[in-house]
């Protein structure tokens, strides 16, 4: 972050925030704890919005209800513009806000931002925007501490590639704000759980599932030892909380036209519309809470009122393709790290649209019952999804605000995106009480290297010479496949299915167990092998393994208690 803002760490005043395309938060931590803050208009979910009305400027979700009267001076949906020229902007959201235009290939808004009746409207770079509205953030923040705030942590998906960081850097420090670090929003999110007090650092795989209005960013991480190494990711600008408001006001829509058969339908005129996406977003946030809503809108179309409700079971069936949509997003991406459904320990749901119950209860069909969904609907220790990410950044502030700028960017930057790892397990051979080989894992796989464990493995029940054998060890499905069926029913169902299709599949369904799935490990290369001499009865041998940045790996094994042991290094 050479020539960027910085500030003695003796001087800081440190937040953490969210930028999205559709809400901001800002978080700050008190011993410790993040705590999320209201603006001055009580809202901790802050749209990302700015709108200009005879010259003064409104921010959050008073500039979001100018969206119905004052659309054309309101700007919206531009996170994702940042250091993005032109021709690559997907402008699809802004069609009832103001549009984004090609300035030298730069994208830029033209609003009337002036007070003077007659001053001629202002064409204001997608910088300048987040900078002005990083300054609105910023100002909150600053009321509500008591404080001017110098320093955040912003989040960032983790697509965003350097010269889109480059520009988000660029406009906080136009807003005189110091970045101490930008972090992924998924990790941000995995260390807003992590850092509870109650929350026990362990070696787990993570899938966070960041759900938001534009965009749904999923992310596979490997948390080893308080590490986080992401393994895979995957993106979708199709399956999103704008999406389901886009569902319900075509089902409103259609309501009132059949209500009121001559009226013009309220999609077609600019206000119509706008009065029904912003009734439509508050029905489905209710519909989070409760199993009915209701949706009104005065002088909808022709100056006609309208009001209806709707249940939650309607909403999640006319939803599933959105909600479909979103479970492939998340199956695909376990895929891309290479790993099974039944590797994953815990599911984080975050950002706005993971309030939604039947996002969280298809996971908790998707994955087994093992893994922790943790989402307000499946888990009553969940953190609001809309929080996790400010409190993640916050967190990271605090733990980082005493060092110089300069040291930030060079030690904790790895932590944060994806370092070295291994890829298989490295562990040694025991035997179970069957007398069976089995894999006792000491590094699990994907751990972030350096990385150096230690397990004790009982010898055998009358001790002597002991051989242990370090080996690699990849975990493998093993499915098992029910009984088959008596066989006397056979003929007859080869009929049925003959006759209909459709009949002797949905018979099979209800008939057919499911077929049982499990992990399991499976000895791979063998790496080195130690003899260790007149283990005593009932001793342990101490199994230490290293693995050096260069992932070059260190082997140790003794026995428990016992001078000496036997030390050997493998090369990369
Ligand atoms: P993006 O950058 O993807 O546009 P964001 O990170 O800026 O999103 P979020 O606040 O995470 O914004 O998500 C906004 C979306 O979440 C909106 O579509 C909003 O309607 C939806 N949302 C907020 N609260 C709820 C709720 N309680 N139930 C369902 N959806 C909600």
């Amino acid at each position: 972050m050479s020539g960027a803002k910085s500030v003695a760490p003796e001087n800081r005043t440190v937040i953490g925030l969210t930028f999205g395309n559709s809400n901001s938060s800002i978080a700050y931590t008190v011993d410790d704890k993040a705590e999320v803050i209201a603006n001055e208009d009580g809202d901790r979910q802050i749209p990302t919005i700015l709108s200009y009305v005879d010259g003064d400027e409104y921010y959050g979700q008073q500039a979001k209800a100018f969206l119905i009267r004052n659309p054309n001076n309101t700007v919206a949906y531009f996170r994702d513009f940042l250091g993005k020229d032109f021709e690559h902007i997907d402008p699809t959201h802004n069609h009832a806000s103001a549009h984004p235009k090609d300035v030298d290939g730069a994208v830029s808004f033209t609003i009337k931002d002036k007070a003077e009746e007659d001053a001629e409207p202002s064409t204001v770079s997608v910088s300048e925007v987040a900078t002005r509205y990083l300054r609105r953030l910023v100002g909150s923040a600053s009321d509500y501490l008591g404080k001017k705030v110098t320093s955040a942590v912003i989040t960032v998906p983790t697509n965003f590639n350097d010269k889109q960081k480059a520009a988000l850097l660029a406009a906080a420090n136009a807003a005189d704000l110091e970045v101490l670090q930008l972090i992924s929003e998924p990790v941000a999110a995995a260390l807003a759980y992590d850092a509870r007090p109650e929350a026990q650092v362990e070696d787990k795989i993570v899938v966070v599932a960041e759900l938001g209005g534009t965009r749904s960013d999923v992310a596979v991480i490997a948390s080893r030892q308080g590490m986080y190494t992401v393994l895979a990711t995957a993106h979708d600008y199709e399956f999103n909380g704008v999406a389901l408001d886009k569902i319900l006001m075509d089902h409103f829509a259609k309501e009132f036209l059949k209500r009121n058969p001559s009226a013009k339908d309220p999609r077609e005129n600019a206000r119509g519309l706008a009065k029904l996406k912003f009734e439509a977003e508050a029905t489905k946030r209710a519909l989070s809470i409760g199993a009915n809503a209701s949706f009104s809108v005065e002088s909808l179309s022709d100056g006609i009122d309208f009001a209806s409700t709707i249940n939650r079971l309607r909403y999640e069936t006319l939803s599933r393709t959105v909600f479909e949509g979103i479970n492939r997003l998340v199956e695909s991406v376990i895929k891309k790290a290479g790993l099974d459904v039944l590797d994953v320990d815990e599911v984080i749901l975050s950002g706005g649209t993971a309030h939604t119950p039947r996002i969280a209860s298809n996971f908790s069909n998707i994955f087994p019952q093992t893994t922790r969904i943790l989402a307000p609907s499946t888990n009553p220790y969940a953190i609001n999804p809309s929080e996790l990410g400010a409190r993640g950044a916050a967190l990271q502030a605090s733990l980082i605000q005493d060092y110089e700028a300069d040291d930030i960017d060079q030690s904790t930057h790895a932590a944060v995106t994806t370092v070295a790892h291994i890829s298989n397990a490295i562990g040694v051979v025991s035997l179970n009480a069957a007398g069976e080989e089995i894999f006792v894992p000491v590094v699990p796989a994907e751990t972030a290297v350096p990385a150096k464990r230690t397990v004790h493995v009982a010898a055998p029940k009358d001790g002597g010479d002991v051989l242990v054998k370090f080996v690699e060890g990849n975990t493998h499905i093993k499915v098992t496949k029910p009984e088959p069926k008596p066989k006397e029913d056979k003929t007859a169902k080869v009929e049925d299915a003959a006759d209909s299709d459709e009949e002797s599949d949905f018979s099979d369904d209800e008939e057919e167990e499911e077929e049982k799935r499990e992990k399991v490990w499976k000895i791979g290369n063998t790496l080195a092998e130690a003899a260790i001499r007149n283990v005593k009865k009932g001793g342990k041998v101490e199994v230490t393994v290293q693995v050096n940045a260069d992932l070059s790996v260190i082997l140790t094994t003794r026995e428990v208690g016992a001078q000496g042991g036997v030390r050997g290094q493998l090369n990369a």
